[in-house]
């Protein structure tokens, strides 16, 4: 079994999440709602009130390396459910772009799918899904993954194999522009 050194408290690491987030962390007192709710749990390596508690003793780099921050589906479970008002999804959103910037993605194909559905977006103005589909299967060599879905899909409509038309695209272009400007700051 994986041990923690409750020791090796990193002070400045719980700064940066409670400025980042907004949040106290110290007014956690593990009561275990968040998790209670949360629809992931099941396949997450540390449950969210684990994850709270691991922030408020500043264990950096456990955190970091955590698998549960790219399964979070941000759904907000947690935050409706803490009798003390923290906004438990925001601290989580905050440790996934920590562990992004400090190279700690543990769920490499998540982060992948993540980037090649902004990618999408930023080139098409909307997520494209053929472009996204192709680009993912040829960046993570899943050929097979979901081809039992591929007739459905299509016979549905819901797989378009030419970009959708959009209306002002250059405007959704100016939005990641601004974003890369300011996180310059
Ligand atoms: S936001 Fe994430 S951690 Fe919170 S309940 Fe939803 S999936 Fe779980
Ligand atoms: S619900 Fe709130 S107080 Fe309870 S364990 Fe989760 S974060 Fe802590």
């Amino acid at each position: 079994m994986k041990t923690t050194n409750m020791n090796a408290r990193d002070a400045e690491f719980i700064h940066e999440v409670e400025e980042r987030s907004g949040q106290q962390v110290v007014r956690c007192y593990q009561c275990g709602n968040c998790t209670a709710g949360c629809p992931y749990n099941f396949a997450y390596d540390i449950p969210v009130n684990r994850i709270m508690r691991l922030v408020q003793t500043g264990q950096k780099e456990v955190v970091l390396d955590s698998k549960s921050l790219w399964l979070c589906g941000s759904c907000q479970s947690c935050t409706t459910r803490c009798p003390n008002n923290i906004d438990v999804a925001r601290i989580m959103d905050v440790l996934r772009h920590m562990a992004r910037e400090t190279g700690h993605a543990s769920e490499r194909n998540i982060k992948l799918f993540a980037d090649t559905f902004l990618e999408s977006v930023e080139k098409h103005g909307r997520v494209y899904e053929a472009g996204l589909m192709a680009s993912y299967v040829a960046q993570t060599g899943k050929f097979l993954n979901d081809l039992d879905l591929a007739p459905a899909v299509l016979t549905k409509g819901k797989l378009s194999l030419k970009p959708h038309p959009v209306h002002k695209r250059e405007a959704v272009e100016e939005i990641f522009l601004r974003f890369r400007e300011k996180s310059k700051q």
